[in-house]
């Protein structure tokens, strides 16, 4: 474990920052979303440990250049046998980002829509394309200019292989002090309870609760999970290819598994073991490559 109270001191003494007035400083509104997001990131390798075995999977924060074109790794898990490599991304679930449906009959066409709880997760590019950086990127990534342009801020299977969530930030809201707070509404209460039954805080509870996706599963037009693109200026809504902005968890009414492609967390071995399996994509080795030589950079710049 890393000498914390050592290293908050030097923090606070390296950009000036009154120690005293810390925690006052990261509980601001504004501060709070960026500091949640990057904290998962080491919540998420401390949960990745605890169920891959260590002799079998090493999990790293790997080290990556700030300034550099390619998209971070935020958490790479490496098999050790085969030395392949998985890229994990750590995204947090929508603030109020819980929907309970009840059933749906059939009607004018429409199929019948079973009950279901839905969780949407947030999943976007937090610096969008601009058009010099589509300009170098399409040709790269095998897709056209247009279409990069009507989806700048959505992420393409080739950024990471696996989104990593976890639901307990769904479950915060805003409270009239204009701060976040964990509240839970009736259907919301049910749903956890569910989850962990008899569990005696429900808030620590959503929090262990994590979720595993294949990148490819979120696509608009994988063949596992269907899912349409809702990009106004989209051509082909159907297969564009790109992850939307908000991909959903859907548990089937009353079922503690999802049904759409998400993972337990407690079943990383398995999921990982698969995961290394299936064949990379062009448009993913040219990714990864750019990556990997991205952070082997930095580990020899600060060696
Ligand atoms: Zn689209």
């Amino acid at each position: 474990m890393p000498d914390w109270k050592k290293e908050l001191e030097e923090y606070c003494e390296r950009f000036d920052i009154p120690i005293e007035y810390l925690a006052r400083t990261l509980s601001d509104p504004k501060v709070v979303p960026m500091i949640r997001g990057k904290a998962f990131e080491y919540s998420a390798i401390i949960a990745l440990k605890r169920y891959l075995p260590t002799n079998e999977w090493l999990v790293e924060k790997p080290y990556m250049n700030a300034q550099s074109d390619a998209h971070d790794i935020d958490v790479k898990v490496t098999h050790i046998a085969t030395q392949a490599v998985v890229r994990v991304e750590c995204k947090l679930a929508k603030n109020g980002g819980y929907r309970y449906y009840s059933a749906k009959p059939a009607n004018r066409g429409k199929p019948a829509q079973p009950a279901r709880s839905e969780i949407s997760v947030k999943c976007m590019r937090s610096r969008t394309m601009g058009d010099e950086k589509i300009a170098v990127t399409a040709p790269k990534i095998g897709v056209s200019e247009t279409a990069l342009k009507s989806h700048r801020d959505n992420y393409l299977p080739a950024d990471f292989d696996v989104v990593l969530t976890s639901i307990g930030n769904t479950f915060y809201c805003t409270n009239e002090a204009g701060e976040y707070e964990f509240k839970l509404s009736e259907k919301e209460e049910e749903f956890l309870e569910l989850l962990n039954p008899g569990h005696n805080n429900h808030k620590v509870g959503a929090f262990e609760k994590l979720y595993l996706v294949r990148a490819a599963d979120l696509a608009v037009g994988n063949s596992r999970y269907p899912v349409r693109c809702v990009r106004r200026t989209c051509h082909d809504k159907d297969n564009c290819g790109f992850i939307p902005n908000n991909p959903l968890i859907r548990f089937p009414d009353g079922s503690t598994e999802p049904n759409n492609g998400w993972y337990d967390i407690k079943k990383s071995k398995e999921f990982f073991s698969d995961f290394i399996k299936r064949r990379r994509t062009r448009a993913e080795k040219v990714t990864l490559a750019e990556q990997l030589a991205e952070e082997a950079t930095e580990e020899s710049n600060s060696s």
